[in-house]
């Protein structure tokens, strides 16, 4: 992750970008809903809160994967691999998920569908619409 200019402490201190909230609460075992949202329609990483390129990656656990939809936002490839690396460390939560622990798997896509929740209060989803590749993570 490369710093950037007007990065918070809070970002600075690895949270990921979709998980702080616009008070400054940071919590990675939670995804902020209106900040995924951001991500999807701006095309930014949920990790480092830049510009998008592609392929773009999505990380959770398997059941994710199997279904073809992730809580957790979209990501460059390189953040994903930094952050399926840091899983195994994980304290508090990771990538919006209370646990980090069992089986992960990284999917690599040219694109996604943002899946909007039919009841107000329920979570966004994250489907990829092109697989390029299923890797574990
Ligand atoms: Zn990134």
């Amino acid at each position: 992750m490369v710093p950037r200019v007007g990065m918070t402490d809070l970002e600075a201190l690895s949270v990921p970008f979709a998980c702080i909230d616009d008070d400054g609460q940071a919590d990675a075992s939670r995804v902020v809903k209106k900040r995924a949202i951001r991500c999807a329609l701006s095309r930014i990483c949920g990790i480092c809160g830049d510009t998008l390129n592609r392929p773009i990656a999505f990380l959770g656990p398997r059941s994710e994967a199997d279904g073809n939809r992730f809580a957790f936002p979209p990501l460059h490839l390189s953040c994903a691999r930094e952050s399926a690396a840091a899983r195994a460390d994980a304290v508090g939560g990771h990538l919006g998920h209370v646990h980090a622990d069992g089986a992960w798997l990284m999917v690599t896509t040219g694109g996604f569908d943002l899946i909007r929740p039919s009841r107000r209060g329920d979570p966004v989803w994250f489907s990829p619409n092109s697989v390029i590749e299923i890797l574990e993570a």
